[in-house]
C-alpha cells in the first residue's frame, strides 16, 4: 500500500457531474482538490456519460426546480461561450398531451404552464391542426394538445463532462483516473483518508462521495434512503432524418407523467433519434447485475412509437443502454455532511433529473461543504424518507406512486 504524496482539503470520490462541478467550485475557492475515478473520465458506465440530457423548465407545480433550471439555462449558454463548444442546444421543449389540457390527467402539463405564465413566459399552445403544421411526425390522432417552450432543449452530456474535467485540471484539480475507492478511512469519528483498489491511500481533510449509484456501496448507511435503478435508452436511425430534425421536432415529452416517454430530435453528431423512459425502472446492483435492455422493453418502445411517431416505429434500433439513476425515495438530491463522521460529505441522489442542474450543482455542493447553505440546498440535506415516501418529481411516471 503506497501513500499519495499530496494531502487534499477536499477529495472527490467520483468524477460525474456531481464530483466535477463540486471540484471546480471548491478549486475556485482556493482549496486543494483531488478527484478519484476508475478507468477514465467520462466513464462509460456513468449516468453523466450520454449523448443528450433534457434541459426542461417544466417541473409541474414545483417552482423551486423551475427556478433552478431558469438560472441554469442562462449559465449553460455561458458555458457554451466559456468552453467554446455547444454543450447546450436550445431546440425547445414540446409538451405533448393525449387529453384536453384542462383534464385532470394533464395536471403536470397544466401546472408546468402555469409556472411559465407566472414567470412571464408566453405559452405556445397548439391543437391537433397546429401540431400537424409544425411537428408533422406527431400522431395527432393520439396527441391532440401541446405546448412548445422555446426556452429548453438538451445538453451534450459526455462533451460537458470532458470540458468540465479539462476546466477542473486548468484550475489545479488533481484528477486521478484509474483509482477506485474501496474504503473511507475514519478514526474516532474523523475521516482522514481514502483507500483505493489500486493500492493507494489518499490523505485528505474532507472526502465527498460523488460516486453515483456506487455511493451506496461505499456508504451502506445510505441504502434506506436511496437505491440504484436501471432505465432503458433507445437509439433509432430513421432513413429520412429531416422530419425529426429541429425545428420539425424538439426535445419532447409524450404525456410524460402518465407514460414516462420522452425523447430528443435527430442528432447530426450521432446520426440517431433517442427515446427513453422516465419511470420506475428496475432495481439493480451497480456491480453485479446485468444491464441489458429486454425484448419486452423494446416491444413496449415500438408500441409507444406506433402511437406517437408512426414514421419512426419501424426505424432500425441501432443501440440500447440501461443507465442507472441514484434514486432517492423522494426524488430530491442528497447533498450534505455525514451526520456522524466529521470530514465526510455526500453529493449524489440525482434521481434521473440532476444533469440539467450542472451549472448550479457546484455551488450547492461547495456551500454545504464549507458548512454553509445554498438557496436551493434545503430539501437535498440529510433526511429520513421512509419506504412509504412518495416520489416528488412530478414529471416522472411512477407506477404505484413509489419507486
Ligand atoms: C437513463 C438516464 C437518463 C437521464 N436523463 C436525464 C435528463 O434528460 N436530464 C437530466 O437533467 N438528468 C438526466 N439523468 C440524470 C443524470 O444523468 C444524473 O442525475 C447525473 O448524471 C448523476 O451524476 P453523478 O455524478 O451523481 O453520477 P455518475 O455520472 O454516475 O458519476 C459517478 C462517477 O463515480 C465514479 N465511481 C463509481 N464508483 C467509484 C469508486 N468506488 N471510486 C471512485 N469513483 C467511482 C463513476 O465511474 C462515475 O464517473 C438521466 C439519468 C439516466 C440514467
Amino acid at each position: 500500500m503506497s501513500h499519495y504524496p499530496d494531502k487534499f482539503d477536499f477529495l472527490m470520490v467520483g468524477g460525474g457531474v456531481f464530483g466535477l462541478t463540486a471540484a471546480i467550485e471548491l478549486a475556485k475557492r482556493k482549496y486543494k482538490i483531488g478527484l478519484l475515478n476508475p478507468d477514465t473520465i467520462p466513464h462509460h458506465l456513468a449516468a453523466s456519460s450520454d449523448i443528450s440530457k433534457a434541459v426542461r423548465m417544466e417541473y409541474g407545480s414545483d417552482t423551486e426546480y423551475f427556478r433552478m433550471v431558469e438560472i441554469c439555462i442562462d449559465r449553460w449558454k455561458h458555458w457554451n461561450d466559456l468552453f467554446g463548444a455547444k454543450l447546450y442546444h436550445e431546440v425547445g421543449f414540446l409538451l405533448l398531451c393525449k387529453h384536453p389540457f384542462e383534464s385532470k390527467r394533464q395536471s403536470f402539463e397544466q401546472t408546468s404552464c402555469a409556472n411559465l405564465i407566472k414567470a412571464g413566459y408566453a405559452l405556445d399552445r397548439m391543437d391537433a391542426n397546429a401540431i400537424k403544421q409544425r411537428f408533422p411526425v406527431v400522431n395527432t390522432e393520439v396527441y391532440m394538445n401541446a405546448n412548445f417552450n422555446p426556452k429548453g432543449g438538451f445538453a451534450d452530456a459526455t462533451l460537458t463532462i470532458e470540458k468540465l474535467a479539462n476546466y477542473a485540471t486548468s484550475l489545479g484539480v488533481q484528477i486521478l483516473q484509474g483509482q477506485t475507492a474501496t474504503e473511507l478511512l475514519i478514526d474516532k469519528g474523523q475521516l482522514w483518508g481514502v483507500k483505493t483498489k489500486e493500492g493507494v491511500i489518499y490523505h485528505c481533510g474532507h472526502a465527498m462521495v460523488t460516486a453515483g449509484p456506487y455511493s451506496i456501496l461505499l456508504l451502506p448507511e445510505l441504502a434506506p434512503y436511496m437505491k440504484a435503478t436501471g432505465h432503458p435508452v433507445f437509439w433509432l436511425k430513421p432513413k429520412d432524418p429531416t422530419p425529426f430534425t429541429p425545428p420539425h421536432l424538439s426535445v419532447f415529452s409524450a404525456d410524460l407523467s402518465n407514460t414516462g416517454w420522452y425523447g430528443f430530435p435527430w442528432s447530426d453528431k450521432y446520426g440517431i433519434v433517442k427515446v427513453a423512459k422516465h419511470s420506475n425502472g428496475v432495481d439493480l446492483h451497480p456491480e453485479h447485475d446485468d444491464r441489458q435492455v429486454t425484448e419486452n422493453e423494446i416491444i413496449e418502445m415500438r408500441l409507444f412509437l406506433n402511437d406517437a411517431f408512426p414514421a419512426l416505429s419501424e426505424a432500425p434500433l441501432v443501440y440500447t443502454r440501461r443507465c442507472l439513476y441514484t434514486d432517492t425515495l423522494d426524488g430530491h438530491f442528497w447533498i450534505d455532511h455525514h451526520p456522524e463522521t466529521k470530514g465526510l460529505l455526500v453529493g449524489t441522489g440525482g434521481s434521473g433529473h440532476a444533469f440539467k442542474m450542472a451549472p448550479l450543482l457546484g455551488e450547492m455542493l461547495a456551500d454545504v461543504a464549507e458548512g454553509g447553505s445554498n438557496p436551493f440546498s434545503t430539501r437535498h440535506r440529510w433526511r429520513d424518507p421512509t419506504k412509504g415516501t412518495t416520489q416528488m418529481e412530478e414529471a416522472r411516471y411512477i407506477v404505484g406512486g413509489k419507486i
